[in-house]
């Protein structure tokens, strides 16, 4: 593996990048980074907070119904968070390169929904989305918004958490705060209501899994934007990636697990460095 262009001027950087991704059918796999200056804290990287205690495991939820009104407590609270997010430059930045064709693919780890609000339609959110509810009973999906509505009905509006907000909607509330909390059933059966997204402890879906490798396989370049790659569920098409002999560039503010893998690596801000990256390679469909 050639050793990593680390570039020492931020422009010369993004140039190395641009003549790597242009026209090249590049997959993107993005991670809570990207979604920070939209204001939804990267917990695990270097400019977040640092996350107040575990997230909530998959065993603690299906197993406890005080570990789920404390779930929901804290979501109601981090909800708004999510809810009112913007997508920013640098996912607006993806959407350009999608649309002109440098990007084929786009898979993401986060689960606020901005790469579709962006546009990006076709996303692939490996860790599902927090605009969705599952019932672990009948399975059937539901709105995010009208379980929101529920919620409110029974608890009221929760005052925003402010600094305590998590980049999984998650917020850190008193205890009689979620003492008291009402958890809404399933309005078809009366089931367990889950957020339609992969738990700690829980597996991506297998179908979600195949569909992502085979993007990456067909893709060119794998271009991750905003990930330390922390958790093996992004990490492992990383791993495919750079066994395939398929350049990986990665773009973010601090170290990642992928960095040795990486032919290309730079620490700058995603909106401003994807915008410069989407300019340089133009707007006008490659093909
Ligand atoms: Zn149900």
């Amino acid at each position: 593996m050639a050793e990593p262009v680390i570039a020492a001027e931020p422009s010369a950087g993004v140039e190395a990048l641009a003549r790597l991704v242009a026209g090249r059918g590049v997959v993107v796999l993005s991670g809570a980074g990207l979604s920070t200056e939209s204001g939804i804290p990267d917990y695990r990287g270097e400019t977040g907070s640092r996350r107040r205690g575990s997230p909530m495991t998959y065993q603690e939820f299906t197993g406890s119904e005080a570990a789920r009104r404390r779930y929901w407590a804290r979501s109601h609270a981090g909800w708004r968070t999510i809810d009112r997010a913007e997508p920013n430059a640098g996912h607006r930045a993806v959407e350009r390169l999608r649309r002109s064709g440098h990007v084929s693919a786009v898979i993401t780890q986060n689960v606020d929904g901005l790469h579709r609000a962006a546009g990006t339609r076709d996303a692939v959110e490996l860790h599902g989305g927090l605009d969705r509810v599952v019932c672990l009973t009948c399975r059937q999906l539901s709105s995010r918004a009208e379980l929101d509505r529920r919620l409110t009905e029974l608890n009221g509006e929760f005052a925003d958490p402010g600094a305590h907000r998590q980049a999984d909607g998650d917020a850190v509330l008193p205890d009689a705060a979620v003492e008291g909390f009402r958890v809404a059933p399933c309005a078809r059966c009366g089931g367990v209501l889950k957020p339609d997204v992969v738990f700690f402890g829980e597996s991506v879906p297998k179908p979600r899994v195949e569909r992502c490798f085979d993007l990456v396989a067909a893709g060119q370049v794998l271009l991750v934007l905003g990930s330390s790659l922390t958790v093996m569920s992004g990490l492992r098409f990383v791993r495919r990636a750079a066994r395939d002999g398929t350049p990986v560039a990665i773009v973010n503010q601090g170290p990642t697990r992928g960095d040795e893998l990486a032919t290309t690596r730079l620490g700058l801000p995603l909106g401003p460095a994807l915008s410069e990256l989407a300019d340089l390679v133009g707007d006008r469909p490659w093909r």
